[in-house]
């Protein structure tokens, strides 16, 4: 799948639009989903045009990759969450539900999370 350079997270990396800034390095960009379904609800996006998990696993560099990661672990602390638990999410594709073509973890916490997966939708 080709990277479409318009998509909603490239727009908040240029600052075409806002976002609630959590956390910005290097690598990674974190912010408040616009929908949160927990009480800790953030997203974290690398810096880099990827689609997915598919295309980062792919051609990201290890900094990269390293950086991405690290990124999450920062922001599950400094969003109260690593001591209680939490969960990194990252849907890819269409069984997925993928929404946003450009490469997203998602991070819940601050309540019990339940199940790993729920039923699908269709
Ligand atoms: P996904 O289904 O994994 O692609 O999830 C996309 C997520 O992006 C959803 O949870 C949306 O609520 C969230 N989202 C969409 N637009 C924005 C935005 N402008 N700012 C913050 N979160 C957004």
């Amino acid at each position: 799948m080709t990277y479409d350079s318009n998509n909603i997270f490239a727009r908040i990396l240029r600052g075409e639009i806002p976002c609630g800034k959590v956390y910005e390095d290097e690598f990674a960009l974190a912010f408040h989903d616009i929908n949160p379904q927990a009480p800790v609800h953030i997203l974290v996006i690398p810096k880099g045009a990827y689609v997915s998990m598919n295309d980062f696993s792919a051609r990201a560099s290890e900094a990269e990759i390293a950086g991405l990661i690290r990124a999450l672990g920062k922001v599950a602390e400094m969003a109260g969450v690593a001591a209680d638990g939490w969960r990194a999410l990252s849907n890819v594709g269409a069984n997925g539900h993928q929404e946003v073509p450009h490469l997203h973890f998602h991070i819940f916490g601050g309540r019990r999370l339940g199940a790993m997966i729920g039923k699908a939708d269709h």
